[in-house]
């Protein structure tokens, strides 16, 4: 990095450094187009019911189909949006997308009814109108409140401003699920967890990796099933890549799963193909 002290901040120039800065405000400046064009999709990942394997429902993941650099990962790109605010406009179009996705699902024959999870960033989180804006894109979908669930990482309950808990319980009062998202990574306290009107944990996929393997991180997993047992929130493990680690969740106590076990974020055709299957126990589903 070059120090910011008189002349010596040229002698640390690294050209890498301009290079990145350039890609950046070309990524930025392509972002800023890429709703207009339509360059962006939503892939699904469906989450399981641990105790039958079953669909029940599907995390709405966005991708970003650049028309030169190809496919870019929302680790990309998120961060452009969140930086630039761009993650407004695009994470109402998420949202919308998704919405509309599920209700398509639901409006065809024989199809059990799937919740759809949308990651809400904290830029979202922290604009007032949030509430208002879930309600005009489920008015607009038709999508029934109950079948929306919204993912926010745990900086949303480290700062526990009254502000932060009447968002959330404006959001509340709109009747969808909310989850903590990677929980476990943060810093919550569990004052807030209590005091905030959460339905759903997310246990961080970096605790499933070493299941087994690190007996801190199996003791930490079974912590958090058990913290969501107490307070009467459901647990998801996210991640679940080995049979070993789906049997050990089930076995704590664990609410629904996700992971390339069961399948990958696929796109909406795929994912729509997944789900009138009535999944044999523990088959992997594509
Ligand atoms: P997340 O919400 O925690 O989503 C889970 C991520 O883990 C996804 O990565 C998913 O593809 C990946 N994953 C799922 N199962 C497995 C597994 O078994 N093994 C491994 N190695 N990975 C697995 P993805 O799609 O690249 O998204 C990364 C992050 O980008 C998301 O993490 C979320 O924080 C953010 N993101 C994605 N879409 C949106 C969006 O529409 N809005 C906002 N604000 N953030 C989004
Ligand atoms: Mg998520
Ligand atoms: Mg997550
Ligand atoms: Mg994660």
């Amino acid at each position: 990095k070059a120090k910011a002290t008189g002349g010596s901040s040229f002698a640390s120039y690294d050209p890498r450094m301009l290079a990145g800065l350039v890609e950046r405000l070309e990524l930025e400046a392509d972002l800023r187009l890429a709703l207009e064009r339509d360059e962006l999709r939503v892939h699904y990942q469906p989450t399981i019911d641990m105790t039958d394997s079953s669909i029940v429902g599907f995390e709405a993941l966005v991708r970003w189909q650049h028309p030169t650099r190809g496919m870019i990962s929302p680790l990309d790109f998120i961060p452009i949006a969140e930086a630039t605010g761009l993650i407004v406009p695009l994470g109402r179009w998420v949202l919308t997308e998704a919405c509309r996705q599920a209700v398509e699902w639901a409006e065809r024959d024989n199809r059990r009814p799937i919740k759809m999870a949308v990651n809400v960033s904290v830029r979202q989180f922290d604009r007032s109108d949030l509430a208002t804006v879930v309600r005009e894109v489920l008015t607009e979908t038709g999508m029934p409140a109950d079948r929306l669930c919204l993912e926010m990482t745990e900086s949303v309950l480290m700062t526990d401003t009254e502000e932060n808990l009447a968002q959330l319980v404006r959001l509340k009062a709109l009747g969808v699920t909310l989850a903590i998202d990677d929980f476990g990574t943060g810093y919550s306290s569990l004052a807030y967890l209590r005091r905030f009107p959460v339905d759903m944990l997310k246990i961080d996929r970096s605790f499933i990796e070493r299941l087994g393997e690190q007996t801190d991180d199996t003791a930490l997993a079974s912590t958090i099933v058990q913290l969501g047992q107490s307070l009467g929130m459901t647990t998801v493990a996210e991640g679940i890549e080995e049979y070993g680690q789906l049997a050990a969740l089930r076995e704590m106590g664990c609410t629904f799963a996700q992971g390339f076990y069961f399948s990958r974020p696929v796109a909406a055709g795929e994912a729509g193909r997944l789900l009138p299957l009535p999944l044999a126990a523990d088959a992997p589903v594509a």
